[in-house]
């Protein structure tokens, strides 16, 4: 099975993907307090391959706090160790802070594609023309694999992008039918 990573700062619509992704299907998902390991949230069974997402929540971003600083690298290094093959990194297309950037950094180090998926178009309006330019900016800079407009609470383009992991898990060495 392959590993794809659901990255991205508190309330950017993580949670509401997976659910989206995973429909149905039977999820695992821990509610325990945060720990400097990745979650794994949930296993997609399709055809003869499985997905398995996994969350980062050692993603503190406040690294003010020495705890958090050191929470941070875990999760990073955490995303090392298991060798992910493709992260989604999630933004909210109505509001972008600092921290995204923060979390973004993190990512750096990564050596498999980095999906953005920008979510809550469907809230999105006129803030499009203020996001743009910050997402070419970022396109530039860390080179995306792909920039992909969603909505998970409407589910558009939430099933490309689900094709789109398991594509690249296909691909990759990880694939064991
Ligand atoms: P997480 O903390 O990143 O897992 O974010 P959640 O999935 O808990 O979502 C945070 C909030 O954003 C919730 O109130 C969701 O209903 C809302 N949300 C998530 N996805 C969308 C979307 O596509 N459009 C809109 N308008 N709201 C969304």
């Amino acid at each position: 099975s392959g590993f794809v990573a659901i990255v991205g700062r508190p309330n950017v619509g993580k949670s509401t993907l997976l659910n989206r992704i995973l429909g149905q299907k039977v999820s695992i998902t821990s509610r325990k307090p945060q720990t400097t390991r990745h979650r794994i949230l949930g296993i997609d069974t399709e055809e003869n391959r499985q997905t398995v997402y996994v969350d980062t929540p050692g993603l503190h971003i406040d690294e003010k706090r020495a705890i958090n600083r050191l929470m941070n690298r875990a999760a990073s290094s955490s995303l090392k160790d298991i060798d992910v093959d493709a992260v989604v990194f999630v933004v909210d297309g109505t509001r972008w802070t600092e921290d995204d950037d923060m979390v973004l950094n993190k990512l750096r180090d990564i050596k498999c594609p980095i999906y953005l998926a920008v979510n809550k178009t469907d809230a999105i309006k006129d803030k499009a023309e203020e996001l743009m330019p910050h997402l070419q900016v970022l396109a530039e800079k860390f080179n995306f694999a792909e920039i992909i407009p969603i909505s998970a609470t409407k589910g558009t383009n939430v099933e490309m992008l689900r094709g789109i992991c398991s594509k690249q898990l296909q691909e990759g060495d990880f694939y064991f039918p």
